[in-house]
């Protein structure tokens, strides 16, 4: 992601920041042009756009910004809706009579918009159920029922539903170990359950691409729950980082491909930050490689991406035990790997429409007409037993 600064001050701000740090003025993610605001004041709950891409520009906070604080995009203020497009892909959010659960809530609308932001720099359409309803994207945050019922994180036909105890870090970071993963994240979720719905939209009945996925990942139409259970019985292959990212993708050429899909999301918004810092690697051993590219991703090469990828890990994997932490990039890339990754690439390279700015690619399909009612905000529902995703192809349990 890049970096973003206050149009008052020009003090360092970031994505997630909703006031100034240094000026305290007001700020706000503007989709349109894909960038933070600040913003004075302009009466009646409208807010002046001092960005000098939006020159007095008038806008109105997102009503899960105003209200709920889980939110900081910005609406045109002569827009009919109430919810940014970021919130509107939201259909159930969590019962908030639970203490923790705005808490919840708002990682895991963080995490969203954190994803929709690398999907809109790659140009990827992110339609809504309301704008498309076969095909449109929508998101479910459930929670575990009190009789037992488990929610499945997962996707089922561009419903994506995430059990909300993953924004709890010790709920997470338990299940991280249960499972034997060296990494489980709130957006790591959002990028992998994004994939199966793009395997849905560019590759599934695509014939170009079919084949060629088949032959890197394999077949896709093999039982599903049969895999899954094989998977659950026997774990992965001794061998698994040979061919594959995670040991989970070795389950089913589908969970492979959205593995590498939510890989290929990270290494880009991790590639992306660093460009946009002006981090270059210039080590004192001449054998080490150098970094110093700073080719924005969305226009790189896959061959440029990896060139720049692994320098880059063994910068921040060195930095994270000088913190005392573990790895954040717990991984290897196999030969195999790098040919799935390029496959991804390849297959968002020819999808992806550059020529609208980053986020306003996140809203192809045109804003509301301006005679529709405002949508109303979403109720705070709790989830009756049975809520959860019904059992789908892609739908599987505790690790998404
Ligand atoms: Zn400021
Ligand atoms: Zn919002
Ligand atoms: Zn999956």
């Amino acid at each position: 992601m890049k970096t973003f600064h206050c149009n008052h001050c020009s003090h360092l701000v970031f994505y997630e920041n909703v006031r100034c740090e240094r000026c305290e003025s007001l700020l706000g993610y503007v989709p349109e042009v894909a960038e933070i605001s600040a913003f004075e004041d302009a009466g009646e709950g409208r807010w002046r756009s001092l960005h000098p891409d939006l020159p007095d520009a008038l806008f109105r906070q997102c009503h899960n910004y105003a209200v709920e604080n889980v939110c900081n995009w910005m609406i045109p203020a002569d827009s009919p809706d109430t919810l940014c497009r970021a919130c509107q892909l939201t259909r159930t959010i969590p019962n908030l009579s639970a203490p923790d659960n705005r808490l919840y809530w708002y990682r895991l609308e963080m995490a969203k918009r954190r994803l929709l932001y690398t999907l809109a720099a790659l140009g990827l359409d992110v339609k809504s159920r309301q704008m498309d309803p076969e095909h449109g994207l929508a998101f479910e945050f459930l929670e575990d029922g009190g009789d037992g019922e488990q929610v499945m994180t997962g996707h089922d036909n561009g419903l994506i539903t995430l059990n909300i105890a993953e924004a709890d870090d010790a709920y997470r970071e338990k299940v991280r170990t249960a499972m034997g993963e060296p990494y489980r994240t709130l957006l790591g979720h959002f990028r992998h359950e994004t994939g199966h719905y793009y395997f849905s939209q560019l590759v599934q009945d695509n014939p170009r691409w079919l084949e060629p996925f088949r032959k890197l990942f394999g077949d896709e139409s093999v039982d599903y729950g049969e895999a899954l259970t094989t998977y659950y019985r026997d774990g992965a292959p001794a061998d698994w980082q040979a061919s594959h990212i995670s040991a989970y993708a070795t389950m089913h050429p589908w969970e492979d491909w959205a593995e590498t899909w939510a890989h290929y999301m990270l290494i880009v918004d991790v590639l992306d930050t660093s460009t946009s810092y002006g981090v270059a690697l210039l080590p004192d051993d001449p054998s080490e490689p150098t970094l110093t590219d700073r080719t924005p991703v969305e226009d790189a090469s896959f061959e440029n991406l990896m060139k720049r990828w692994f320098p880059l890990t063994y910068a921040l994997n060195s930095l994270n035990r000088s913190l005392g932490m573990a790895d954040g990039y717990p991984f290897t890339l196999a030969a195999p790997v790098v040919d799935k990754l390029r496959f991804v690439h390849r297959v968002i390279a020819e999808a992806g429409d550059k020529s609208r700015p980053r986020e306003a690619a996140a809203v192809a399909g045109a804003p509301a007409p301006a005679a529709a009612p405002a949508a109303p905000p979403p109720l705070p529902l709790s989830q009756p037993a049975g809520a959860a995703a019904a059992p789908a192809p892609t739908t599987q349990p505790a690790k998404s």
